[in-house]
């Protein structure tokens, strides 16, 4: 038996919150009668009766249609393209309350912002924090919708002292790596990495869209840069679960958008991607990062890509050697 509940009947506001969330993506709930399980319209097959069941005290869900189904409440705002605020506040619920992992769903050393990492918006009159916004809206471009879309911070103490936070999330929305980055002319260090984390990950995978063509940069802020389906490889070098992602998706183009410098490497990942049927193009920035590149450049240099073939490959490493 199921009875509608509207906003009432729920055990508690962190239950409560999750479900006005969804609601806001989702339209209207029903509640199951203990109050633990909430059924929504399907945002993947679009059945017409509420065939998606969450778990609210868990977050885990399943269409009993299609069998969409997963582990944490993101995947259904991803799927339903939400906007960042409801992705903003859905981040803030899961800092704010502890949502039981399932027992299944236990990840290894699982990774954490640092401890003193503070979101750049809402903004402060901190100045290292109004500095930090205004090198990457002002000098880089990005909105303030990119800072909140992916999570950017920054820390003020600690190790990552003065520098700007970039996180990534796997497809779950589960932190699977960060960086920091300081942006100051008399800075000493300019990147830090986490200590020991495991950099066997897919940059940004949260956000990566495996049926549109892929394109892999270096770092976190060319991918956000790039504005476009984009990887960070976090250096020059495709990982075995990137690479193994690659070639067993049905993407069909692939995009190398790495330095100069690292021409050599990425012909021989333009070769292997090939030789899996996979389209490979080379972007040519010229002596530019991609991130001194504005958008619109971004997109001609795109459109003017040409596509890797074997015998280009070979031309091109030879007049690297020479
Ligand atoms: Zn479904």
């Amino acid at each position: 038996m199921l009875k509608q509940h509207g906003t009432h009947g729920l055990k508690n506001m962190k239950e409560q919150q999750l479900i006005e969330i969804l609601e806001g993506v989702l339209g209207g709930a029903t509640m199951t009668r203990d109050g633990d399980e909430a059924l929504f319209h399907c945002p993947s097959c679009k059945h017409h009766k509420k065939k998606l069941s969450i778990n609210l005290p868990t977050q885990k869900f399943q269409c009993w249609v299609c069998g969409f189904k997963g582990h944490k409440a993101y995947r259904i705002l991803k799927k339903t393209n939400a906007s960042p605020t409801h992705f903003s506040k859905l981040h803030d619920l899961n800092k704010s309350y502890n949502f039981k992992k399932v027992k299944t769903y236990v990840k290894e050393n699982s990774l954490q912002l640092p401890q003193e990492f503070k979101p750049l918006y809402p903004t402060t009159n901190d100045n290292f924090h109004l500095l930090a916004i205004k090198y990457l809206t002002e000098v880089r471009g990005l909105t303030q919708l990119d800072c909140i879309k992916y999570n950017i911070g920054y820390c003020d103490s600690g190790l990552f002292k003065n520098m700007i936070i970039f996180p990534s999330y796997d497809s779950e929305g589960d932190l699977n790596y960060f960086v920091g980055r300081s942006f100051l002319a008399d800075s000493y260090i300019k990147h830090r990495q986490p200590k020991g984390a495991n950099k066997d990950i897919i940059g940004f995978e949260f956000y990566i869209n495996w049926n549109l063509p892929i394109i892999l940069c270096e770092s976190p802020l060319d991918a956000i840069s790039i504005k476009r389906n984009a990887i960070p490889l976090y250096g020059k070098k495709i990982h075995d679960t990137l690479m193994s992602k690659l070639m067993s998706s049905s993407i069909k183009q692939v995009y190398l958008a790495l330095d100069a410098d690292a021409m050599l490497n990425a012909l021989e990942y333009a070769e292997k991607l090939i030789g899996f049927g996979k389209e490979v193009f080379i972007l040519d920035f010229g002596d530019k990062d991609p991130n001194d590149t504005e958008f619109v450049d971004i997109i001609n240099i795109l459109h003017s890509s040409k596509q890797l073939t074997y015998s280009n490959i070979i031309k091109r490493k030879l007049s690297l050697v020479r």
